[in-house]
């Protein structure tokens, strides 16, 4: 498998002569500024378009992908993306529409925005929602913020928030980018809350608590109404961090459950591309006393159509260049027409179901972080391997790829040793499912066997081991074409 990169095959003059005919007279750049222009040219590579289609072709191809096979990545909720969905999207009347087009012009694209707000306000029991933030950790930040002005606007000058310590990283980080000391929460020997922790947190200074439910264990916290409770009797708001909301959408509302602010992943629940996909989505939705804060725009419904409503004196401002990322609503929009509230809930129960039967099977050869049933994703713990057989979930985990699997999310979350968080998601197949099963006890047997096989996993793809360490503190993605080090980047 060639590593070259496509700087490395180009070759000087090449290129596909019916974009550019050779010969043809250079740009006349005399009326550009002498500032302006460059030098030298610019260090790009020179290829065939079939060149060019071969290269990407073949880089996408060392990906894996949720099109390729299962993908059993926790709290990412890697499921298939309904295809209507995509072919909606790509409409040009859809796509190609201008975001500066007047609202008198858009009114279907507006629409769709509006009637996508209400759909989530509706499945949420929250009374309105912002689309704009393009992920879930900017929806957390969005969210905060939303804390944060709540309280300023009251004179109240609270400082703290409190995070569990099974939270995804970005609660924690999110807190402190909007200006927040975070107190961590522990969690009960049942991975959930531990009430008389949070009784001794709660100050004065609470304004508030980030809180996921089911929480990154896999776990219901049941006591969801009492920690709602304790926070406001506080004084503080209460956060819902809902990227996992597949495991509840249609049959629970976080605002019945005491929420006053929620981000959802449209990406993750709704069925939306992630990442390298397209951009994602983590609209915010909030109770009553919090819509003056909302970013601006929001979409509202007048006499004279749907328009973006931009006056409002108590916002937070704006989170995104437009109206975020409209075309991922649109999609998740086309998702929730599809499927209706019946679809919908039987999209959780599916996740659940699918998630549990992993659980039994799995657990009869790895110990499963807690007892009894879980929701939409669980946790193992390698803990016995690596102590018994001097295998790791990282070499479990590497020696999957070789079996055609997506590795599980490893190592989180902190508070489970040597940890494979796995979800399943309610798209996949019983078959798919029980293959990967038959992976998982095929690599405990080897780790009995022939631990050395795991050790150097995985041995069918384009790269082996890594030195993880190094990728993460010392990441270098550029490549340059001489040691002066100008030109391409
Ligand atoms: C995925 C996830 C996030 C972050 O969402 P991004 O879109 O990746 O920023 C936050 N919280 C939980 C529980 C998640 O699973």
């Amino acid at each position: 498998m060639s590593a070259k990169t496509i700087f490395e095959k180009g070759r000087a003059g090449r290129c596909t002569t019916y974009v550019t005919p050779p010969g043809a007279p250079p740009p006349d750049l005399s009326q550009l500024p002498a500032a302006a222009l460059r030098a030298k040219p610019p260090a790009l590579p020179e290829l065939t378009e079939g060149e060019v289609v071969r290269h990407y072709t073949g880089l996408s191809r060392k990906n894996w992908a949720v099109d390729v096979g299962f993908y059993p990545l926790g709290s990412c909720t890697m499921k298939h993306n309904a295809r209507l969905a995509e072919q909606i999207a790509a409409w040009p009347e859809f796509f190609a529409a201008h975001p500066l087009r007047p609202d008198g012009s858009a009114q279907g694209l507006l629409r769709v925005m509006y009637e996508t707000e209400r759909m989530l306000s509706h499945l949420c029991g929250l009374a309105r929602f912002t689309l704009q933030p393009a992920a879930g950790a900017q929806g957390e930040h969005c969210g905060m913020l939303l804390v944060a002005a709540y309280h300023a606007d009251r004179g109240d000058r609270r400082k703290t928030v409190i995070v569990p310590d099974s939270a995804h990283g970005t609660n924690p980080a999110t807190a402190a980018l909007a200006g927040f000391k975070v107190r961590t929460c522990p969690s009960s020997e049942e991975g959930i809350v531990d009430l008389d922790a949070l009784r001794k947190l709660v100050s004065d200074d609470l304004a508030g608590i980030m809180l996921t439910n089911p929480n990154t264990l896999g776990i219901f916290e049941r006591d969801i109404q009492e920690i709602c409770r304790i926070v406001h009797d506080a004084g503080g708001l209460v956060y819902y961090d809902g990227a996992n909301f597949n495991a509840l959408v249609g049959r629970f509302r976080p605002g019945d459950m005491g929420f006053d602010v929620v981000h959802l992943n449209l990406h993750k629940t709704f069925g939306t591309p992630h990442g390298g996909g397209g951009p994602g989505a983590g609209p915010v939705g909030v109770v009553e006393t919090l819509e003056p804060y909302l970013p601006v725009p929001l979409v509202t419904e007048g006499p004279e159509g749907f328009r973006f409503e931009e006056d409002r004196p108590k916002t937070i401002g704006r989170m995104n260049a437009f109206a975020g990322s409209v075309l991922i609503a649109l999609r998740a929009y086309v998702y929730m027409r599809l499927l209706g509230t019946a679809g919908l809930r039987d999209v959780s129960g599916s996740a659940v179901l699918a998630a549990n039967y992993l659980k039994e099977r799995l657990s009869t050869v790895y110990q499963p972080s807690h007892p009894g049933r879980c929701m939409h994703e669980f946790v193992l713990s390698a803990e016995r391997q690596k102590d018994e057989l001097g295998v790791r979930a990282l070499d479990i985990a590497k020696r999957l790829i070789d079996l055609g699997f997506h590795p599980p999310t490893m190592y989180f979350p902190l508070t489970v040793p040597e940890a494979l968080m796995i979800e399943p998601t309610e798209t996949e197949s019983i078959e798919t499912l029980d293959a990967f099963i038959d992976a998982m006890l095929q690599i405990e047997r080897e780790a009995r066997e022939s631990p050395d096989l795991l050790h150097d996993a995985p041995h069918h793809a384009p790269v082996g081991r890594l030195d993880e360490v190094a990728a993460a503190k010392s990441l270098d993605v550029r490549w340059r074409p001489d040691s002066t080090g100008e030109g391409a980047g």
